[in-house]
């Protein structure tokens, strides 16, 4: 077993995966609809012994790399639980992870209820909500089992957490998937109104083998003309939240670091605990195709620490990944600030990662505005 920590690699994010299974059926979900099937045989949630195991291990690294990271239950829907098991898991969690390591919640938000908020509350639990704008097109896509729109269950949820004073802190943000035919200052304007503070928009998955819904070809910018106009709107908002995504593309330009993956440079050190205890890599390399989350050798809980992944060549290669590999990209004049974007975005069967990003025409358009944005204001300030 490695007893000292690798190099400067270090955990940022461990997504848990506390439940396999979703109450939601949402068509654009990369777990269920992107052709890997292997939530069927994971538990449909995870145990109390795995959760013990996991502490145990989030405890071991955190005092092997002393930086904090931010641990968040996902799923499915990790609220699936039910308040007993989440107070258990979060008291679990919390015991050996002391602020300021995060705790957070990714959710639909459709079961978000006042006992579940009490939990929330008592261990300081952040939470994202999953809404793709107002309910027309958040209802396009994101159905439940029988067919049907969720957006006045999630609505509820939202406005219960925020009616409480003790609770209205914990929205850390909400998360929306674009639909390019949407209408971005309509998506705007609702997910300001659920009062969240900040905001993080995701364009759809797919890859050179598979186009993601609504880009007619590689060449074409549906994704960048969408964000233009989400820029213009932000930008014309007297009292704007924070839009991650944006944020990170203008901290770039000025020559800061992003705070997230997808766009600059920087590398993260992401890892995804299954129900079951398997270590695996961030999940959204599934859009590349089944199995590509997945580790030649199986890491667990029960059995490795965390440092003994970051210790693998298997691992090396996939905290490299994240640099992107084409020639397009390397000669590219934007590549500090694109980062060739998401890694599961640049894959082809033919050339594997060797591509730049199947976004790469929406992010240089959305990166030359944002250039002009920066250097328009430059110029004022002369
Ligand atoms: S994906 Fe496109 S914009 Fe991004 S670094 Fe590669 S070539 Fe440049």
């Amino acid at each position: 077993m490695t007893s000292q920590h690798v190099g400067s690699r270090q955990l940022d994010t461990v997504l848990l995966k506390v439940a396999s299974r979703c109450n939601l059926d949402c068509s654009y979900c990369y777990i269920y609809h992107m052709g890997d099937e292997a939530w069927r045989s994971q538990p449909k949630q995870m145990s109390d012994a795995v959760i013990q195991m996991v502490a145990q291990r989030l405890s071991d690294q955190l005092a092997l790399q002393a930086v904090p990271f931010s641990v968040v239950l996902h799923g499915g829907e990790p609220l699936l639980l039910g308040a007993t098991r989440l107070e258990h898991f979060c008291a679990t969690l919390r015991g050996v992870l002391p602020h300021p390591c995060g705790i957070h919640i990714q959710t639909n938000g459709a079961l978000i209820s006042d006992r579940i908020i009490d939990v929330l509350v008592r261990y300081d639990v952040g939470v994202s909500v999953s809404i793709d704008g107002p309910q027309a097109v958040h209802d396009r896509f994101r159905l439940d089992h029988r067919g049907k729109g969720s957006f006045a269950r999630v609505r509820a949820g939202v406005e219960r957490l925020m009616a409480r004073e003790d609770s209205r802190a914990l929205l850390a943000g909400v998360l929306a998937v674009i639909d390019p035919d949407s209408n971005p200052a309509e998506v705007y304007a609702a997910l300001k109104q659920t009062g969240a503070m900040s905001f993080d928009v995701l364009p759809r998955d797919g890859n050179w083998d598979k186009l993601p819904f609504g880009k007619r070809s590689a060449k074409t910018i549906e994704y960048g003309i969408w964000l233009e106009g989400l820029l213009d709107v932000y930008l014309a908002d007297p009292h704007p939240p924070t839009i991650r995504l944006l944020d990170d593309i203008l901290r770039l330009l000025l020559g800061g670091r992003s705070m997230k993956e997808g766009v600059g440079t920087a590398d993260y050190g992401i890892l995804v605990i299954e129900p079951d205890g398997t270590i695996e890599k961030n999940d959204t390399l599934k859009v590349a195709g089944a199995g590509a989350d997945r580790f030649d050798q199986r890491w667990s809980v029960f059995d490795h620490s965390f440092n003994d992944v970051f210790g693998s060549d298997e691992f090396s290669a996939y905290y490299h990944q994240q640099r992107p590999i084409s020639a397009i990209c390397a000669s590219c004049p934007d590549l500090a600030v694109c980062g060739g974007g998401m890694v599961a975005h640049r894959w082809s069967a033919e050339r594997g990662y060797d591509n730049p990003s199947i976004f790469c025409a929406d992010q240089r358009h959305l990166i030359a505005r944002m250039r002009r944005v920066v250097e328009a204001a430059e110029r004022q300030e002369l």
